[in-house]
Order: structure tokens, then C-alpha cells, then sequence
């Protein structure tokens, strides 16, 4: 099986607030590398033109932190979901 495949299989449940906060200000002013927009495995990350800004769907968050981690300016505020929210792994 895929690791795509894999993936397809599992569950999330959605809180209505983002366990991700990305501070926009840091992004236009200091980031030239825009990592976030490439390492996520999820393939979360996008460029915003009109509104110049990354957005992130962390509804489908694989809750890995690779984005965290990759973000070397510090913009990327992450922390688990809260309380029963968040991916439920089906294949591992
Ligand atoms: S890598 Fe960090 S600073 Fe750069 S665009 Fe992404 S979130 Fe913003
Ligand atoms: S924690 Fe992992 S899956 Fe979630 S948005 Fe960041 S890189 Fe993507």
C-alpha cells in the first residue's frame, strides 16, 4: 500500500480553532526560503496572492511538527490539538 493510500485512511476531528498559528508579519518581513511551503507531508501549506499570506489547512495536520521545526524564523506557533481533536491513525 501507498503511503498515500495509507493516509487516506485516516480520521480526523476538526476544532473550530487552528492548533496553528502562523505570524504573518515575520513571513512578509524576514522569509526568503519559505520552507513551510514544501515540507509538510500533508501538503498543507499554501501562498495566499491576495491576501499575501501562507495559509495552512490544519484540519488535515498529520500533528508531526515538521512545519514547526522547518520554519527557521520562529513564525510558526504549533502545539497538539486540543483534548480529543486532531488525526486518528488508521494504518500505523
Ligand atoms: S517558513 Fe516560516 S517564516 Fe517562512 S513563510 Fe513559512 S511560516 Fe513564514
Ligand atoms: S505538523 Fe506536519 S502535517 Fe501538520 S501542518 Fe505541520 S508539517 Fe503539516
Amino acid at each position: 500500500m501507498r503511503i498515500d493510500e495509507k493516509l487516506a485512511l485516516d480520521a480526523f476531528k476538526t476544532d473550530k480553532d487552528s492548533h496553528i498559528i502562523i505570524r504573518h508579519e515575520i513571513c512578509r518581513k524576514q522569509c526568503t526560503t519559505k520552507h513551510c511551503l514544501f515540507v509538510c507531508p500533508g501538503h498543507l501549506y499554501s501562498y495566499n496572492e491576495e491576501l499575501d499570506e501562507i495559509v495552512v489547512e490544519f484540519a488535515g495536520c498529520l500533528e508531526c511538527g515538521t512545519c514547526m521545526v522547518a520554519c527557521q524564523e520562529g513564525a510558526i506557533d504549533w502545539v497538539y490539538p486540543k483534548g480529543e481533536y486532531g488525526v486518528q491513525y488508521r494504518y500505523g
